[in-house]
């Protein structure tokens, strides 16, 4: 197979210059994704480098190897500062500006400008650094699991290693002792893998960003934004899975005339009270309860595993937290829950999460009857616990 150089160049050009707006675009509409703006620069000024190599011969020298050089290294430094701002990290100016500076630097030895040799090993260290730094830092996240997330880390560390696999080849091959790198092909070469690299770069990319921000939008959709725990739909989510792996007991919570709370000091200290109550429950519930807002001041939890003793001893402490809370905002407010708790056995059709609801709903009532501030076990011949 024949590689046209100009034909390639003409090509992997648009193809960069299309791929970096289409990045800078989704970026001018989310600002706050700043390595949207990183990864687009990076396809510009790629395509502004690849131009400069393209018209070797064409235009001066010191703008087709010297610039050009700077130009691919600063495109390959922005991709890593891309990566790099994607997963939250301080962006290195300094040591993205380090690398074109170094090489510039460099050409101004007139021996080593001179060497064919010299200038792809520099280049090519620095740029497959740059590649491998943007593959580490994807692999060494400390944020979410996203599916692209691999994938993109193996492409990019692959580039550098491609990149870095032409210092030995520079080493071992002969220089071609006549004719200029277009027709001996290596620009064909480098554009070609630049385009396959591009574009691979950037779908994955994009699919990062999309996935991050269903991501974000499935956590928001399944939170209560004034506690921050589970909403309604997550706990019910979260039952159904609890429910599905044998007994549990679900604890129903409703806080006692929580209507007079919100009269007597306003419904700012309201919301304050309902937030205190969260971290208090959740001070004493067991580590990664599944725990959330059904709505108003009525909270529920699922026990994995747990007997109706041991699911009314968690309850009771909760309650005894509650009571034992002091808001700084209302002093002299003593806040009250009661609790309504009821056991699936995981055979008899309590699995559900509605009926389970049902049923612990009835026990909260008659704590509620039987003057709040306490804990009733649901069952035949519904049980007070305190
Ligand atoms: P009971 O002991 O029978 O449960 O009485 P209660 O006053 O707690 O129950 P009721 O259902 O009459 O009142 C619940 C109150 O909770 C009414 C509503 O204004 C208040 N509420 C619901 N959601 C919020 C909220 O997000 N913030 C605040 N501050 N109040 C809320
Ligand atoms: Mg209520
Ligand atoms: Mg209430």
């Amino acid at each position: 197979m024949k590689l046209d150089a100009p034909t390639l160049v003409t090509v992997t050009v648009f193809v960069m210059v299309v791929m970096g707006a289409l990045y800078l675009l989704s970026w001018s509409q989310a600002r706050q994704t700043r390595a949207l703006g990183f990864l687009g620069a990076a396809q510009v000024v790629g395509a502004a480098a690849i131009t400069l190599f393209g018209l070797r011969d064409v235009i001066p020298d010191w703008l087709s190897i010297g610039l050009a050089n700077a130009v691919m290294l600063v495109a390959f430094g922005l991709m890593w500062c891309g990566a790099r701002s994607f997963e939250g990290r301080r962006i290195p100016f300094a040591w993205l500006a380090a690398g074109p500076l170094l090489w510039l630097a460099a050409c101004l030895v007139p021996p080593f400008y001179a060497s064919l040799g010299a200038r792809v090993i520099l280049s090519s260290a620095v740029a497959g650094l740059y590649c491998t730094l943007a593959a580490r830092t994807l692999w060494h996240h400390g944020g979410d699991r996203l599916p692209s997330r691999t994938p993109a880390a193996i492409l990019l560390a692959s580039e550098g290693l491609l990149i870095w696999a032409r210092i030995p080849a520079t080493l071992v091959l002969p220089v071609p002792p006549t004719g200029t790198p277009v027709q001996t092909g290596w620009v064909a070469a480098l554009c070609f893998v630049a385009l396959l690299y591009t574009v691979a770069v950037s779908v994955l990319f994009m699919a990062l960003a999309k996935e991050r921000l269903e991501a974000e939008q499935r956590r928001v959709a399944g939170t209560d934004p004034l506690t921050g725990i589970a909403n309604r739909r997550a706990l019910a989510a979260e039952a159904r899975v609890v429910l599905g792996h044998g007994p549990a007991a679900l604890l129903l919570f409703d806080l006692d005339h929580f209507k007079r709370v919100n009269d007597t000091f306003g419904h700012a200290v309201g919301d304050a009270v309902l937030v205190g109550f969260c971290a208090a429950a959740r001070r004493v519930l067991p580590a990664g309860t599944a725990f959330g807002r059904l709505g108003g001041e009525e909270f529920a939890c699922l026990l994995p595993g747990a007997d109706a003793a041991g699911a009314a001893s968690i309850a009771e402490s909760v309650r005894l937290a509650v009571a034992a809370m002091r808001p700084d905002r209302a002093p002299g407010l003593v806040v009250t829950v009661s609790v309504g708790v009821a056991r699936s056995s995981g055979t008899d059709g309590t699995g559900d999460f509605e009926a389970l609801l049902g049923l612990a709903d009835r026990a909260l009532y008659q704590a509620k009857a039987q003057g709040r501030d306490r804990v009733v076990l649901a069952g035949p011949g519904l049980r007070q616990v305190a």
